[in-house]
């Protein structure tokens, strides 16, 4: 286990498709190496999630866990998740506005996901998951998977003008954003 650096925007394996883990593949010290890695370094950088693609693993494996996390005060639990070829659905057209971060992009902004999504992946061990996702949890889902086929949030920032830095965030814009968006979870029950 160790923690692996982070690629940062700019470097083009971001922007590169992970490929599909096979079966043998994911039972592979390789790839299993590669996941306690990705808990390992999304841990040590206190984010809420961690795709392969950002580490230059060219894989379609996210790694996700919200505990307490100074980062994301306002974020609901997630339980230490590993996806292996996460595939989203949309549920319907409902929409909310979240301020996100990137550990790949030194900016926060804000992003329009969808609230309700259905996941089906595939855990470490090889089995299968189909389940529902809300709110800021699944907002984390489609922020994730994004990055398996080289999307960072950044390019779904509709008005630029909500970039800033984190500090900036915590000075102007994080008092408004958790007061909104506590009240949307709250309504969501989530
Ligand atoms: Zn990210």
């Amino acid at each position: 286990m160790s923690v692996r650096p982070i690629l940062s925007i700019g470097d083009p394996a971001l922007r590169a498709p992970g490929a599909s883990v096979s079966a043998d593949d994911l039972a592979s010290d390789r790839i299993q190496g590669l996941i306690d890695d990705l808990v390992d370094t999304m841990r040590h950088a206190s984010g809420a999630g961690l795709a392969a693609t950002q580490v230059g693993a060219g894989v379609r494996i996210v790694a996700m866990e919200v505990t307490s996390n100074p980062r994301y005060p306002y974020k609901p639990p997630i339980p230490l998740t590993v996806a292996v070829n996460p595939v989203i659905e949309p549920l319907d057209g409902e929409v909310v506005e979240i301020n996100e971060g990137c550990l790949s992009v030194p900016l926060r902004g804000n992003v329009r996901r969808h609230v309700n999504i259905r996941v089906r992946y595939l855990d470490r061990d090889g089995n299968a998951h189909d389940e529902i996702k809300r709110g800021l949890t699944a907002g984390t889902w489609q922020h994730e998977v994004d990055h398996l086929d080289g999307v960072l949030f950044i390019d779904r920032v509709e008005d630029t003008s909500t970039l800033s830095t984190w500090d900036e965030f915590e000075i102007h814009h994080r008092d408004e954003f958790i007061e909104r968006i506590t009240a949307f979870s709250d309504r969501l029950g989530s």
